[in-house]
Parts: structure tokens; sequence; C-alpha cells
């Protein structure tokens, strides 16, 4: 039903509320309050605490009519009290809700207390008659945009609720009663209109439940999981000429997670396996040598990467590591155009080209392959669930291996994969030494500059990156303009590249191979260098407006330097160091263990670091908290397994409402992003 059937909802208020998503009187039932004015325990006026928020009851005396004061203000004054003491009211320009106050009656006000033990005060309070306040002793509080208050927000729901309007109720009773769930309508009316905080609880606990219960059947249902399963069974590989092959011997944690990613390709079951490893603790090289296992039963393999200069490193990765072993590798990316895309189409049709590395290139229609064996996806969390699907797609149930420099925690990696196996690389390739990092302001900078010229100057590389594009974002550093004025001069006699994310792919190549090849002693860029960029000679990396990045951004960006011998730096730099952000990059300073930083994030920044804020393919949550939540997410994730063990497509007639709910939460996902 549309909002405009509710009384006081014209056509400006409706376009008012559809800026908040609320489009029709469901909608408006589910947009929750974020907090709540708290009328339920008002204190006598002489119990009130100083400056913190509190409601206060008193009887209000008398009144002034309003005085214009410097700043064209109009201040009104009231009078109130109780027994106990006096209470004075100041309203600014706010001539109704001084008019509404009736001297002589009782009144709950709430606002924060100042002024002095003789004469306390507070300044343009809300106030409620104290018979109402009793009635509804919690005001709802909702997230806002300009011209729609919470009180009109609470009485358009009122009015809603009035009318009759009903929200389906998705979950079974036997579920209800196991959680000891409120009704859907109840929680609705209650989380509006509470009489309690015991209400408030009950309603979040039984809406926080059915959102994450539909998050995670409808993650389930996207991935068609469940259901038993067979995949291609590759023959046990010769790896050896692969480790010959190798420049280097490999790490004990690559040997183990090599081991354990053939004996589930071996196992004739679909492989769906996480492999998770810090920056620099090499799994291209695990990926590469299960490609090798694919390619020699005949099958073909996919890595993909989510940017092109990543894809092209990897190609060139892939290619050294097994086009010696007869392996004929290919690279996919938007660029490669015309004649040889269509040769290169053909070639991954016929089978011929074997160990294919792309870009979300290789999930457009007219790839097909011959027999696609194994899908690699590299820094899987920036895929959207959607593209993954897609790649699983291309063949019937390949092996899947996602790699990931992100540590994620259980239950959220339960929610974007499914049930993984995980496995870890936990040792670093040896004569690593860590990144010395410091945080400094930008008065810093003149030395900073010092310092880069002494490692340019010794031969070495070093990174530089700004966040924005173009100027115009208030206080970002423009790469564009921080290149020409501060990187250039001050690196006058250095060669210095420049690169965003607005270059063409083949301009980024360009200049990143350039790079490579130490044609360039210094690259000023946006944080399109953010994942997997190897270029070993490079010793320093400046971060620019550093504040900007949760950590785990930045410990990824700090993973690009460090690669070959010597001393890495890391240079944070923050103008706007508030002592929130110095405690954070002091973090990193002093920890280089990327899962205690994932989770220093999570816990202080919420687990949109982990997925790239609108990358993640997850629908938008109206209530429920990924970082917050998460008892409550593990046993929705339990009820959603169990629901979908037995039926994966919740076709049964009673799993009907389950799928529904799924569907409704992803709907709307897809609809707003
Ligand atoms: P990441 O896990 O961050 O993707 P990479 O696969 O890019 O790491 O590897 C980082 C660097 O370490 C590369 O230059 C790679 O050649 C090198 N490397 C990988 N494995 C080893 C090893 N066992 N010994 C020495 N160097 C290694
Ligand atoms: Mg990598």
């Amino acid at each position: 039903m549309d909002v405009r059937y509710l009384k006081g909802v014209g056509e400006k208020r409706a376009a008012q509320l559809a800026k908040l998503g609320i489009l029709t009187v469901e909608d408006l039932l589910q947009y929750y309050p974020r907090d709540y004015v708290d009328y339920s325990r008002p204190c006598p006026v002489a119990e009130a605490p100083y400056d913190e928020k509190c409601a206060v009851r008193a009887t209000v005396y008398g009144k002034t009519g309003g005085v214009r004061v410097r700043g064209g203000k109009t201040v009104f004054k009231v009078t109130a009290g109780d027994d106990s003491g006096s209470l004075a009211l100041t309203y600014f320009n706010a001539p109704y809700a001084v008019e509404k106050l009736v001297p002589g009656d009782e009144y709950v006000f709430y606002g924060k207390l100042g002024g002095t033990m003789m004469q306390r005060e507070m300044v343009n309070p809300t106030a409620l008659p104290a018979a109402a306040a009793e009635a509804e002793p919690f005001a709802a509080v909702y997230p806002q945009t300009e011209g729609v208050n919470s009180a009109y927000l609470a009485k358009c729901v009122k009015s809603a609720l009035e009318k009759g309007v009903t929200l389906p109720e998705y979950l079974p009773d036997d579920m209800r009663r196991e959680f000891r769930l409120a009704g859907k309508m109840d929680a609705v009316r209650m989380i509006h209109f509470p009489k309690s905080a015991e209400d408030v609880r009950q309603a979040r606990r039984r809406l926080i439940f059915e959102e994450l219960l539909a998050l995670q059947l409808g993650m389930l249902l996207l991935r068609g999981r469940g259901s038993p399963r067979t995949s291609v069974r590759v023959k046990p590989p010769d790896l050896a000429p692969f480790y010959k092959n190798l420049p280097f011997a490999p790490t004990g944690a690559q040997t183990r997670a090599i081991g354990e990613i053939l004996a589930d390709m071996e196992s004739g079951a679909p492989m769906n396996r996480l492999l998770q490893g810090d920056v620099g603790s090499g799994k291209t090289l695990v990926a590469a040598a299960a490609m090798l296992a694919a390619v020699q039963s005949g099958y073909q393999a996919v890595l993909m990467a989510p940017t092109e200069i990543l894809a092209a490193q990897h190609a060139k990765t892939v290619a050294s590591l097994l086009e010696p072993l007869g392996v004929t590798a290919a690279l996919l990316t938007g660029s490669v155009k015309g004649a040889a895309k269509k040769r290169l189409l053909q070639a991954i049709a016929s089978g011929e080209a074997q160990a294919v590395v792309g870009t979300h290139a290789v999930l457009s229609e007219g790839v097909e392959f011959a027999r696609l064996g194994l899908a690699v996806t590299d820094e899987q969390h920036r895929f959207g669930v959607r593209q993954r699907t897609q790649l699983a797609q291309k063949a019937d149930h390949p092996h899947l291996l996602v790699m990931s420099a992100t540590p994620i925690p259980r239950t959220l990696g339960l929610l974007m994969f499914g049930d993984l196996d995980v496995s870890v690389l936990d040792e670093l390739p040896p004569g690593r030494t860590p990144v010395r990092t410091y945080a400094v302001t930008g008065k810093k900078r003149a030395d900073m500059y010092g310092f880069l010229r002494r490692e340019l100057g010794a031969g070495r590389q070093a990174y530089i990156v700004c966040p924005a594009i173009e100027d115009g974002e208030t206080d970002l550093l423009a790469v564009n303009s921080y290149y020409s004025d501060v990187a250039v001069p001050l690196l006058a006699g250095f060669r210095v590249g420049l690169m965003h994310g607005r270059l063409k792919p083949k301009e980024k190549a360009d200049v990143m191979g350039a790079f490579a090849r130490h044609e360039l002693d210094a690259l000023v860029s946006t944080t399109v260098i953010e994942v997997g960029v190897d270029v070993p000679n490079a010793s320093v990396i400046v971060i620019e407006n550093a504040e900007r990045y949760g950590l785990s951004a930045l410990h990824q960006l700090r993973g690009r330097v460090g690669r070959g011998g010597g001393t890495a730096h890391c240079v944070l730099v923050s103008d706007h160091a508030t002592e929130a952000v110095r405690k954070r990059l002091s973090f990193l300073c002093h920890t280089t263990d990327g899962f205690e930083i994932a989770k220093y994030d999570l816990e202080t920044r919420g687990p949109g670091d982990f997925f790239g804020s609108r990358q993640h393919g997850l629908p938008t949550l109206r209530i429920a908290s990924l970082a917050n939540d998460t008892r409550v997410l593990k046993a929705a994730q339990e009820k959603a397994l169990e629901a979908v063990r037995g039926d994966p497509a919740l076709e049964a007639p009673e799993h009907a409402p389950l799928r529904a709910l799924a569907e409704s939460l992803f709907e709307r996902g897809v609809a707003m992003n």
C-alpha cells in the first residue's frame, strides 16, 4: 500500500519519505527507530543529574512571551518545578513548543540539565504531558532526513497501525517457540511504541533474528548449496617438475595447503575451500599448483582477479610457473578486443587455453569453457555474491578455491561463502622483515620527502597513495594536484608516474609495467594498487589521508612493500589526526599480524571493511548488525542450514514462508543497490 494512503502524507511528504527508502506503508512499518527518548523514569528536579540527558517531571508555573535577542533569535522563558526545586526552561525559536505548555499542568521534560545548584536549567527540552509519558514512555528516534522528523514518522506509523496494516509472519511457530520470539506484528508495535526497555529488547531480538535468517537463507539459495553433488575427479598430479621450476623452495605452509587442495580435488566432491594467508604469504603459487593439477587431468582452470593490473600480474606469474611445463596460459580482460578476443574465446572454447587468468570479463556471456574443472578467485571478498555464482555456472560444479588476505571471522565467512573449508598460510617466505611503519602528520611531509629521495637515490622505489581522483572532495588531497604540486617538485630529478582509476586499462597497465621494470622511481596512485601488486624492489609506501582507510586496507597497502630484500617502510600521513585516529594508526605501527588487525577493525569499525562497502552483494540490513549480532547470526545460521539441508531450494510447502522471507530481503537489496 502506497504511503500516500495515510492521513497527512501528500505528494511532498511522500517524496521526502521516498528518500528514506519508504515507498509503501509496509516499508514504513519496517523503518525502525535507531534510539528512544526515555520518559519512563523521570527524576524529581533536585535529583536530575547535570550535563547528561535525562527526563525530569515538573509542573509549569509560568512563561514569558518571546523576546528578540541578538542574532535574530527569539527567546522564551518558562518556569517550572516540583516540591524538590525549581527548573528554568529556555526555548530558542520554538514558539509552538512553548504554546503547548499549560501553566498548572505537569510534564516530563527531556534534555540536558545545566545551570547551577541554585537554579537548574534546560535548553529546548522536549516535553510530554505527564499522562502521555506514562501511556507511551518511550518516544522513537528515527534515522532522519531533512523535513521528516521523528514525531512525524511516529504519527505515520501509528496511523498505519490503526488502519490495520499488517506484515506477514514468516517465522514458523515452532521456531518462534524454540527461541521465544515475539510475533511479527507484536514486535513491530513494540519497536515503534515500546512500553518498557524489555519491549525494545524483545522486539529487536525478534526482528534481528528474522533479518539474519533471511540473509543467511538468501545466501544459501543464491549459492544453491545443500544439494549432494559430485564434481570432476582430478588424478593425483605430478608436481615434481613444478617444484623444480620454482626459483625458491615452497614454505611448509604452502606445501600443506597444496596437499589439502589436491585431496579435495581428488575426492570427487566439489571443493569449496578458502585459502587464507596474510599479504605476501605466497598464495599465487598455491593457486598455480592447483591449476596445474586440473590441467594434468585434462581440465581447464581459471583464476579471477578483481582488477586488470592484478590479473595481468597473475597471468605473468602463472605463465612463468606453468608454461615451462607445457601448459598454455591466457589472459582475458576487458581490454582484449576485436580479433585477439575472438581468437582467445575460441582457444577457451576449444580447451586449447588451459590456464586462463582474467578479471570479471571471464564471467561475461560468450566465454565458454570446454572443460572447466577449477575456478580460483583472488581477493575473494571483493567479488559480489552473484559474480561468484556466475563463475560456478560456467561449468558443472567446478572445484572452487577462494583466496583472501583478509582474515574473515567464522560467522561472516559462513555467511559469505557457505560452508567453506579453510587452508591457512601462516608462514611467510624466509627473509621477510616486518615493514617499519610510522604515523606522521602533514607537518612532517617535507622530512618524509627527504627520506624518500634518499631511498630512491639508493635505487629503491616508492608508492605514494592518495585517495581522491579530482579536486572537489573537500580536504582530500586530489591525486592529480598532489602529483603535480607536491610529488613532482619534491622528487625533482626522479621519474615519477601517476596512476588512478580513471585511466584506461591499457594506460594503467603501461604505467604499472613501467614501474615494475624500474623505468619509474616513484608511483603516485590511488588505491588501485591496493590488492596484490608485486614489485619486489619497492621499499617505501607513503599513504596520504591514512585516516580514511580501515586498518585492514592499510595493512594490504603496506603489503605492497617488503617483498624484496632490505628494510621496507610504510609512512601513514594524516592531517586530521584526532585521538581516535592516532590510536588506530598507532595500532598498525605496532602490529604486523593481519588477523589481529582485522579483529581490531571489526571491533572498531564493523564488518564493512571486510567486504568493501557495497561490493559485497549483501542486501542492506534494516536492523541487524553483522558486527554486533554475531550470536543471533549463529542461531539463524543453524536454522537456515537445517532448512536447506533436505530441501535446497526451499520448495517444500512448509518452507514457503522461509522462502518468501529470503526473497523479501533480497528483492529490497537489489532495488536499493
Ligand atoms: P600473496 O599471498 O600476497 O598473494 P604472492 O603470491 O604475491 O603473495 O607472493 C608474494 C611474493 O613472494 C612474490 O614475489 C612471490 O614470488 C614470493 N614467494 C612466494 N612464495 C615464496 C617462497 N616459498 N619463497 C620465497 N618467495 C616466495
Ligand atoms: Mg595475492
